[in-house]
């Protein structure tokens, strides 16, 4: 490992494994130095020539892409986790389309395998060429990572998400009603069936129908054939401009990074016009390896440059796995510099919420993804500084959560008595 990877090591373990070490627990105990926490997770030693080394005891599996049956993956979100816990993943971001209803249960689950879960989310979008509806126009995917308060307006992006989902459910009956034409049928109910219940359907899900229904040898030629963008079957839905998607995550406290750049016809003039409207990073590896078009893109927009499987569960020698898509440490480390503020202050507008306006729904938005402890212990809670403890710890530091502004926020809630059983 260079210097570089080295410190780049050590802060991305002190922010995975923040649970352990906030709670005295790590493994090897630490230093008690100023560098408390790295020793728990770093080897150093000196070579024969003096020059001093360092050995992560622990590889740092991070998936950033990846999707459930709440969107179109083949995995529920438990079994989704339990398969990246066997893939050796530490943070799995969740990214199903347009909805993060899979959160909930993928917390629940990585709690038992001390995965730490990025709740995200991948946001169907349109980008007009020439900024109106005139010019040419491409589906476009952008990736949102929440903390683990999740959005700051959840309401605002429920309804755009929602409007989303309405929209492809209304794209999937043009789908098959084109599919009739061409004298392809498929059931609708097959299709929703496929999908699940409350799944908006997707193009994979009636490529599954075409499937099926003996119309085509597998799911490629489905896509090859009837269903790839601008195809015979193909329809687009009602998705919003994808420079609005980046300001909304910007404004509901994500991180937004833009999908698969390599699917897009044309990445650069995408790229360019959403880093005006604040995209923070872009896709640049995947399981086999760097694009550096890509990543030379990144480097001129000064954006971040991230990756993951994308993986749905689908099976087959083809699928990239969970946690197959090596980002660099130093990548990990520049996206959670970038990362960890934008988090902070969304927790801190979440709490300040709750302090401006104590309900119940206002408490869900800090405890809904974040219990860990308290589950455990079954006690209530008895103050603010028992609630931040225990729902943030695995989030913010130590000196995060006791710096200045957190203070105030622990003496303005004073005390509250919230049952476990609540959260
Ligand atoms: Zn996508
Ligand atoms: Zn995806």
């Amino acid at each position: 490992m260079t210097l570089e990877q080295t410190v780049a090591y050590k802060a991305v373990s002190d922010w995975v494994f923040l649970d352990q070490s906030n709670s005295g627990a790590g493994a090897g105990g630490g230093g008690g130095s100023n560098n408390n926490n790295s020793g728990i997770f770093v080897d150093a030693f000196l070579d024969d020539f003096g020059v001093q080394w360092y050995q992560p005891k622990e590889k740092l599996v991070f998936e950033f892409h990846s999707h459930t049956t709440c969107s179109d993956g083949f995995l529920s979100p438990t079994k989704l986790v339990e398969r990246a816990h066997h893939k050796g993943v530490k943070v799995l971001a969740l990214t199903d389309h347009d909805t993060m209803s899979g959160i909930p249960e993928a917390m629940d689950a990585a709690r038992r395998f001390g995965i730490k879960i990025i709740p995200g989310v991948e946001i169907s979008t349109i980008f007009h060429s020439r900024g109106d509806s005139s010019g040419a126009e491409e589906p476009v995917h952008i990736l949102a990572y929440y903390s683990s308060c999740g959005p700051t307006k959840a309401a605002l992006l429920e309804k755009f998400l929602g409007d989303i989902q309405e929209g492809r459910f209304l794209r999937a009956k043009n789908i098959v009603a084109k599919l009739h034409k061409l004298k392809l049928p498929v059931k609708w109910e097959t299709v929703s069936k496929i999908a699940g219940k409350g799944v908006a359907p997707g193009r994979l899900h009636i490529a599954r129908a075409l499937l099926e229904a003996g119309h085509v040898e597998n799911l490629k030629q489905a896509f090859s054939r009837y269903l790839h963008d601008g195809g015979p079957a193909y329809s687009t839905g009602s998705e919003p401009v994808a420079e609005e998607a980046v300001k909304l995550i910007r404004e509901t406290g994500g991180v937004a990074v833009l999908a698969h750049p390599w699917a897009l016809k044309n990445p650069a003039l995408i790229i360019r016009r959403l880093k005006d409207a604040g995209l923070h990073g872009l896709e640049a590896y995947r399981s086999d390896g760097k694009l550096s078009v890509y990543s030379d893109l990144a480097d001129a927009h000064d954006l971040l440059k991230l990756g993951g499987s994308d993986y749905h569960g689908r099976g087959g020698p083809h699928e990239s796995d969970l946690g197959s898509a090596s980002v660099p440490v130093t990548m990990v480390h520049e996206f959670l510099k970038m990362a960890r503020p934008i988090w902070r202050n969304a927790i801190l507008e979440i709490l300040e919420n709750y302090i401006k306006d104590p309900s119940d729904s206002n408490l869900q938005h800090i405890i809904k993804f974040g219990r860990t402890k308290a589950a455990k212990t079954n006690l209530p809670i008895c103050n603010a500084n028992e609630l931040i403890n225990n729902c943030l710890s695995s989030w913010l530091s130590k000196e995060e959560r006791e710096n200045a502004e957190f203070e105030t926020i622990k003496s303005t809630m004073g005390d509250l008595v919230v049952h476990a059983e609540s959260i």
